[in-house]
């Protein structure tokens, strides 16, 4: 089985699995290539690849290109030796989606949140979900389950603190790893959405040297920073604290109780109450679809402070690219701009040639990232 392949820490395991994350890394690549790798004699190569395609981990996948002589045979991952689920716990929904090994998804379902969503009953549904996609697909080797949830968590302890803003009460210290690892014998691992989403963009972007600040926008504003593929925020999933970037002195007043925090300009509750004060029903609908010059100048102005803020954690991280995930980012496009446009203005010169572009994977981000985090923690 590849879970016990992959659990296998001995050291005399080390060389194999991590010839197998090569392979998994390049999904197609030659014997002489890997040698280059490697520096091992070609019979211990031979003998390692052999073994593992014995197992049906990897296999032989066609011909590269001769460089004189006969074309060199590749090799390439099986697919469907393992599976892994991605799970996106967020304020309003769950996603819960089943991918191979090549972290392609081949089955998803979701819920929404409601008042009547404890912890339990939603861990519970979680669970339901997770069974019912093993059993519909067939999986015999499911590796691991992966959480990208709403912060603060506590992400050694896979618990989920206390997230502001749930619909339904019971979310306080909620040890959901630990609850998951016992009903299906497998990791888990949480995280912050926000990290798993950087995860995600990060592994789709490919270029290993990128460095990704991946902004949620919404209810809440979240960020996850990767480098060379290393989360800032490794020990802690608290990244609730962006929210709270001062971007005006002696501003709006803040929950926080400091004033002029980044919420209380650029989060949906910020416009919401803005509407309100005009007198124009807030909600989601009204903020997407309005044609109300009223409407589109909350939302534009509320574009302006979530660039400052932007501009403010640019300064401080370099990133090579900010990638920008959240409804209005993606469904509406003079709002998005201004977000651009704000965060080049604000920034420090250097930084405004920086690649600024929306998420490519969109909401499935957070659980594809949740998922290839459970793959990762085999390697450490
Ligand atoms: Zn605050």
């Amino acid at each position: 089985m590849l879970k016990d392949f992959l659990l296998d820490r001995s050291e005399k395991n080390q060389l194999k699995k991590a010839l197998y994350k090569q392979l998994h890394r390049d999904r197609r690549i030659s014997k002489a290539e890997l040698l280059e790798r490697f520096h091992v004699p070609n019979t211990t190569m031979t003998r390692m690849l052999g073994e593992l395609a014995g197992k049906g981990f990897i296999r032989q996948c066609g011909f590269g290109q001769p460089s004189g002589g006969r074309p060199p045979a590749l090799y390439e991952i099986v697919p469907e030796a393992g599976y892994v689920i991605g799970v996106e716990i967020a304020r309003t929904d769950v996603r819960v989606k089943l991918l191979d090994i090549q972290f392609q998804i081949v089955g998803e379902d979701q819920f929404i949140l409601t008042k009547q969503h404890t912890s339990e009953r939603t861990i519970q549904l979680i669970a339901n979900i997770i069974g019912a996609l093993v059993q519909e697909h067939q999986v015999h080797s499911l590796l691991g389950i992966g959480i990208g949830a709403v912060g603060p968590i506590d992400r050694e302890k896979g618990v989920i603190l206390n997230p502001e803003s749930f619909p339904a009460e019971g979310w306080r210290n909620v040890p959901i790893a630990a609850i998951l690892e016992r009903e299906f014998s497998i990791p888990v691992v949480l995280n912050n959405g926000a990290n798993t989403g950087a995860i995600a963009e990060y592994y789709a972007q490919s270029p290993e040297e990128e460095s990704i600040l991946y902004c949620i926008s919404g209810y809440g504003i979240r960020c996850g920073f990767i480098q060379e593929g290393q989360l800032l925020n490794r020990k802690e999933g608290d990244v609730t604290s962006y929210d709270h970037i001062i971007i005006e002195v002696d501003g709006r007043p803040c929950i926080c109780g400091n004033k002029g925090c980044l919420t209380t300009y650029a989060s949906f509750g910020a416009m919401f109450k803005s509407m309100e004060e005009q007198g124009i029903p807030a909600s989601i609908d009204q903020l997407l679809n309005s044609h109300d010059p009223r409407v589109r100048k909350i939302m534009i102005e509320s574009a302006k402070y979530y660039g400052i803020g932007l501009a403010n954690m640019i300064n401080i991280l370099h990133p090579h690219t900010v990638v920008l995930h959240g409804k209005l980012i993606y469904d509406d496009q003079e709002y998005y701009e201004e977000v651009v446009r704000s965060a080049k203005e604000y920034s420090y010169s250097h930084n405004r040639q920086l690649n600024i572009r929306k998420g490519s994977l969109k909401e499935k981000a957070t659980s594809i990232g949740a998922a290839i985090q459970v793959f990762d923690q085999f390697f450490m």
